[in-house]
């Protein structure tokens, strides 16, 4: 046998489809619908014909000048985009209640090649066959894999009837092993969020010497950041995506707020599989995006608008559909099951997601996407669903 035995074990991540026979709508991947800023698509470009030849040089392998942006951007906005007041000048400011207590600081922040590939090192850091960790039955399905990959024995804990985190649970297990914990909040694919005063709780009863991961790859439309926990917690750490909020899944930018001393660990680990993670490029065009916190927050804002007008008629078509602080919705209708759901809507040219996973099967996850995209999918549901 060529192949390992390890590789042969193996249960890799299914994405959501990238079709390629047709131009489809994508509703699918929880992308966003709006490109990135102007002054990120002009820097790229400058980038290249101004310095060619630093497109023959490594880059900076620790993106140093990325992390301090990122860290300004987190002090100017409070760290959750949609509710950030934004002035005729451009300038924004966190709402009261998103407000950072102290100043992020760039040695505060690891910046790698996407939030997977940012996700992969916190568990190889944080985790190995006897530090078992603790997550929801349905969360973020890319956990599961990376447990798999570095075989890490992990605890599932099913989700309340409300389809909320079953927090009691998720401690009685953490306790049990001293083993960490990781989520996503708010959570996927439900939508369904923590404020920050059930988590610091959550934390205070948590293993202060296992690690306490947030996965806050949806916060900016519409959660709580546990960021301001920092000051608090040794052992937590913040994950957080361009993927999302940035309109940058292209640029694969990911990112953790955490402590320095975690920071650095997490250093270590980059420093031994790839000591370059993000390309020149890419640094560019995220520190760009940092700069122009205006333009996003104004994209978060049109999200979210967009996402809780298609809540009012999914439920005035009869849907259940739970209230989402993210930017997709997860609904199903009974008699009809999210496999078929799916499949009408894609007859239309436009692809949402479901799951086979049996408790969630009769699901649908929607991206939300433009006013124009969501008119067109209303149409779709209209048409073939309602
Ligand atoms: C999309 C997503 C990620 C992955 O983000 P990338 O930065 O694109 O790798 C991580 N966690 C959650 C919960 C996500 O939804």
């Amino acid at each position: 046998m060529i192949v390992s035995e390890k590789v042969r074990n193996l249960h890799p991540y299914v994405p959501g489809e990238q079709p390629k026979d047709r131009d489809y709508i994508k509703l699918n991947a929880n992308e966003n619908p709006y490109p990135p800023a102007e002054n990120a698509r002009k820097a790229v470009i400058e980038f290249i014909e101004k310095h060619p030849e630093k497109m023959g040089l490594y880059p900076d392998p620790d993106s140093c000048e990325l992390n301090k942006e990122i860290a300004s951007l987190l002090n100017k906005t409070g760290g959750v985009l949609c509710r950030a007041a934004v002035a005729p000048d451009g300038s924004v400011t966190p709402s009261e209640r998103d407000r950072i207590p102290f100043e992020v600081t760039p040695d505060m922040i690891y910046s790698g090649n996407g939030s997977d590939e940012v996700l992969s090192f916190l568990f190889y850091a944080f985790f190995d066959s006897s530090r078992r960790f603790v997550m929801p039955q349905f969360t973020y399905s890319f956990y599961p894999v990376y447990a798999g990959f570095y075989n890490i024995p992990m605890e599932l804990v099913p989700l309340k009837d409300d389809w909320s985190l079953d927090v009691p649970q998720m401690l009685a297990k953490a306790e049990k092993d001293g083993g960490g914990i990781i989520f996503a909040n708010p959570n996927a694919p439900t939508g369904i969020g923590m404020s920050r005063e059930e988590v610091r709780s959550m934390i205070k009863k948590a293993p202060s010497d296992s690690i306490f991961i947030v996965d806050e790859a949806y916060v900016d439309f519409g959660g709580e950041s546990c960021i301001p926990l920092l000051a608090e917690f040794k052992n937590l750490v913040i994950v957080r995506t361009f993927s999302k909020s940035l309109c940058g899944a292209g640029m694969r930018l990911g990112y953790i707020v955490s402590s320095p001393e975690l920071v650095a660990t997490v250093l270590t680990v980059k420093n031994s599989v790839n000591h370059f993670p993000i390309d020149a490029l890419a640094q560019v065009a995220g520190r760009a995006s940092c700069q122009n916190p205006a333009y996003y927050c104004k994209c978060a804002a049109a999200v979210v608008q967009e996402r809780d007008k298609f809540y009012e008629f999914l439920i005035s078509k009869g849907f259940y559909c739970i209230k989402s602080q993210t930017n997709f919705l997860f609904a199903k209708k009974d008699g009809i099951p999210g496999s078929e759901i799916y499949k009408r809507i894609k007859e239309e040219g436009i692809l949402i997601r479901h799951f086979n996973t049996p408790g969630i099967e009769d699901f649908v996850r929607i991206t939300i996407g433009t006013p124009e995209q969501m008119a067109l999918l209303k149409a779709a549901f209209e048409k073939c669903i309602c």
